[in-house]
């Protein structure tokens, strides 16, 4: 049966909640197919009020409701304010004799005690409506009434404007959860979650797989948390991703695999980092970069909700290298100028020294930033700490150059310039009237890494002094593509490692140099970014096994044995594929633009990756350990700490 046919017939009925058991079958997977696009959910099924507090208008004047919630406040034994998930109502409480009862209930329960409400809704007296309060049209005259259960002091109060430490908001986290935002963020992730399974199950037929969660160790990337078994000496390792699984799920013929993956690193909390979070993750067979590009831009306009504006597809797309010259990060914010500008030609032929110096090496360099407006709006505070950060973070120095109101420039460097080199100064940074120029000059890398994260903290400076750079409702998102595909180790820089992760495929230009000079290898590996932060990564995947070997043993040094499953699948029909993961914490957290990840998840860990509400980790009994043939070796402060 065609759903047009059915659907405009069948979806009014229920809406008002109309139809009856035994519809036909087809009627049913029909509506229920389209339910969640089309149908308001029906928040009073099952249960045994007849409203939400925050669903009632003045349509509902005249009618009995059953009201179940919390008590926000109570005033003077006269009226409460009822709240629960959808919003707030008004429940006048009855003086007359003959409801005394009710009376003294609902004037002596604490506020957060749980009540049930019977009574009429009726219209606010001429002159009392609450024009603030969705339902302040109208009031609930309460005729009965029932404590359901009665709340203790409570350790902190559930009002937005309440300040609380985050300690103990993620100690009573069931009481967080409480308030408005904490509602909105989790209902809004889940919806989103909701259309994604829709474009990418319903729509593209992707099939949703889930993956072990106890799995082994993987070669190189981030820590991992290890799981003691019961075979002594032998350890589960959580995965980081299920990387390994959603390529094998490609061998094993699946196609289009994705999964609302939980992922685990052992790397300790940052304010967009969580030992454990969740990934979108997806994988195709038989696909380029293009595809999953499209495939992304689909799924997010698909999901995007619509309060948030709309978001326009194609995204734009970067360079590594051009990201890096540019702004100085492979995850630039490109809701604002300010990009990096290299005036190395235009200081070629000056006098000085440290100039001249840095033009003198391989990757020698002079470059800029043009902040706007930074004599009015920055302090000499403010420029003395931007310089210091440079110093303490880069071991990089800056100059200033000032652009007076007449349009000359004030620096140490003026007098070294003639006024031509001047002009040519002001026309390449685009400088105007009291506009301030930080100026590097130095290593590539390293001048362009300092003026990055200057451009960044000069944005935030230029913002809390009240010019207003970045519209918060703005979403920019990026690709960054074509980026290396190896990487030197930090800590060797003779060695080397993936910039993504080693199962990356070569860029297709490239594969020769795999093989002869592996440093200047691109990879077909693209990242996501959203308003400077990487939202998500992926890659097309090496499919043949002797390159994986070869990138493996002989680039990465890695032992390949570890590996060998993947290997010896690779060998037995592994059809090219690729595919990519979007962090979803942390997209939630961008879209309702909460300041951290910890807000769009319902527990999350401290920052130092505790769970302080049931305190874990904890310890265990020596008697607990045993069957793991584990023993702890305590610190030396901690086993004077137990004796105690
Ligand atoms: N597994 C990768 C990650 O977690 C994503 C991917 O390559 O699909 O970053």
């Amino acid at each position: 049966m065609a759903l047009s046919w059915v659907l405009p017939r069948v979806l009014p009925e229920l809406a008002r909640g109309l139809t009856r058991p035994g519809c036909g079958r087809a009627l049913r997977r029909a509506a229920s197919a389209s339910a969640s696009a089309s149908v308001a959910p029906d928040f009073n099924s099952f249960v045994t009020r007849t409203n939400t507090c925050g669903e009632l208008r003045s349509a509902h004047v005249g009618q009995e409701v059953t009201l179940y919630g919390w008590i926000q406040y109570q005033r003077q034994g006269l009226f409460l304010v009822l709240r629960d998930f959808q919003g707030m109502i008004q429940v006048i409480i009855p003086q007359d004799e003959a409801h005394s009862h009710v009376k003294n209930l609902l004037s002596n329960a604490p506020v957060e005690s749980v009540v049930r409400v019977t009574g009429i809704v009726s219209p606010r007296p001429p002159g009392q409506e609450n024009p603030k309060m969705p339902t302040g049209d109208i009031e609930v005259k309460a005729e009965t009434a029932e404590i359901l259960n009665s709340c203790k002091k409570l350790p902190f109060e559930i009002k937005d404007f309440i300040k609380k430490t985050e300690a103990l908001r993620m100690q009573y986290r069931y009481l967080d959860l409480r308030s408005f935002q904490l509602q909105y963020n989790l209902r809004l992730r889940s919806r989103i979650v909701m259309k994604m399974r829709e474009y990418l199950c319903n729509l593209h037929g992707f099939v949703d797989v889930e993956t072990p969660t106890l799995f082994k160790r993987t070669p190189g990337g981030a820590k991992e948390f290890l799981v003691p078994s019961r075979e002594a000496g032998k350890f589960y390792s959580l995965p980081q991703s299920p990387q390994q699984f959603k390529q094998l799920l490609m061998v094993g013929g699946l196609d289009r695999y994705f999964q609302v993956a939980r992922c685990y690193r052992d790397e300790g909390s940052r304010p967009d980092r969580q030992p454990e979070f969740t990934q979108i993750d997806i994988e195709m067979s038989f696909v380029d970069k293009t595809g999953i590009q499209k495939l992304v831009e689909g799924l997010l306009q698909y999901s995007w909700p619509k309060e948030r504006g709309s978001i326009s597809t194609p995204f734009p797309s970067m360079t590594y290298e051009e990201a890096l010259a540019d702004y100085g990060t492979d995850k630039p914010d490109t809701r604002f100028g300010m990009k990096i500008v290299d005036i190395g030609d235009f200081l070629r032929r000056s006098d000085i020294q440290f100039v001249q110096n840095a033009l003198s090496y391989p990757h020698g360099t002079v470059k800029a930033i043009c902040i706007p407006q930074g004599v009015r709006y920055l302090t000499n505070k403010n420029l003395e700490s931007l310089k210091e950060s440079a110093r303490s973070q880069f071991n990089q120095e800056i100059v200033e150059i000032i652009c007076r109101p007449d349009g000359s420039l004030k620096s140490l460097l003026t007098r070294f310039l003639g006024e031509e080199q001047q002009s040519q100064l002001v026309q390449a940074l685009n400088m105007q009237a009291d506009d301030v120029v930080l100026l590097a000059a130095g290593e590539e890398k390293q001048v362009c890494s300092a003026l990055g994260s200057l451009r960044l903290e000069s944005a935030d400076l230029l913002e809390a002094a009240g010019l207003v750079l970045r519209d918060p409702a703005a979403f920019h998102f990026l690709w960054v593509v074509d980026f290396p595909l190896f990487l030197s180790k930090e800590e060797n820089p003779t060695e080397l490692e993936s910039a993504h992760h080693p199962f990356t495929a070569p860029h297709p230009t490239d594969t020769s140099l795999l093989y002869s000079d592996p440093t200047k290898v691109r990879s077909q590996h693209y990242d996501l970014v959203l308003n400077g932060n990487e939202v998500g990564g992926g890659s097309i995947r090496i499919h043949n096994a002797e390159q994986q070997r070869f990138v493996l043993e002989k680039v990465l040094k890695e032992d390949s044995e570890v590996l060998s499953h993947l290997l010896e699948a690779l060998e037995l029909g592994a059809p090219p594929h690729g595919g990519i993961a979007l962090g979803l914490d942390r997209l939630v957290s961008l879209i309702v633009d909460a300041p951290s990840i910890r807000d769009v998840i319902a527990f999350p860990k401290s920052f130092r990756g505790r769970d302080l509400m049931g305190n874990a980790p904890d310890y265990i009994t020596p008697e607990e350990l045993k069957p793991y043939h584990i023993q702890v070796s305590w610190p030396l402060e901690e086993k004077e700490a137990n004796k105690n």
